[in-house]
């Protein structure tokens, strides 16, 4: 990776400025959990490298927060619901008491194009990201800056109906029809690459 985390990229437009309810939180919490645990969301100071989102029925997703801690107890308030983004403006509409995760622009893009995918995980972890070549997984053609639209805009050039991409020199993205699919696909490839 060559650029240390400096912040979000985008203007945050709080339409309810309260944390974000819904059943399937729960989940996503045991998920951060489990994403710090297997070293698939490493941490830096003040937060980690790795974002979770699910796709709700209500037209929106609930994402991690910025700057938040997998190792930590996460709170409801460690969450944030998108409910659109404006990519021309760079804003992002949203439910929760913190700015989205710096890669809500990827998320955002993933769901729009792809109806069948329910849940994202995105990850940092250098065996996945350094072995995508030999391991046959689907890499973006170059490296881009974090957070950035260019670098949704390279993933949607490879998406396809993939459902394990790698994000070149960055990190990886598990896409799938629930939480529990996209973890396990991304514990699988860690499993085949250690
Ligand atoms: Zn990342």
């Amino acid at each position: 990776m060559s650029e240390g985390y400096t912040g979000v990229k985008f203007t945050t437009v709080f339409k309810n400025k309260v944390p974000p309810h819904h059943p399937d939180l729960a989940l996503l919490k045991e998920w951060c959990r489990i994403f710090h645990e297997k070293g698939l969301a490493p941490p830096y100071p003040g937060g980690s490298y790795g974002n979770l989102s699910f796709r709700t029925d209500r037209g929106s997703f609930i994402i991690t927060g910025t700057c938040i801690g997998l190792k930590d107890t996460l709170g409801d308030d460690c969450f944030v619901e998108v409910h659109d983004c404006n990519i021309t403006a760079k804003e992002i509409m949203i439910t929760g008491i913190r700015p989205p995760s710096s890669e809500s622009f990827m998320h955002f893009t993933i769901y729009q194009n792809r109806p069948d995918v329910q849940a994202i995980f995105h990850g940092h972890n250098q065996h996945i990201t350094q072995n995508a070549a030999k391991l046959g997984i689907p890499e973006t053609a170059e490296e881009v800056p974090y957070g950035t639209l260019e670098l949704a805009e390279s993933v949607k050039e490879i998406l396809g109906t993939h459902n394990f991409i790698v994000i070149k020199e960055h990190g990886f993205v598990a896409m799938e029809k629930t939480m529990l699919l996209a973890g396990t696909l991304a514990s699988d490839w860690l499993e085949k690459t250690v």
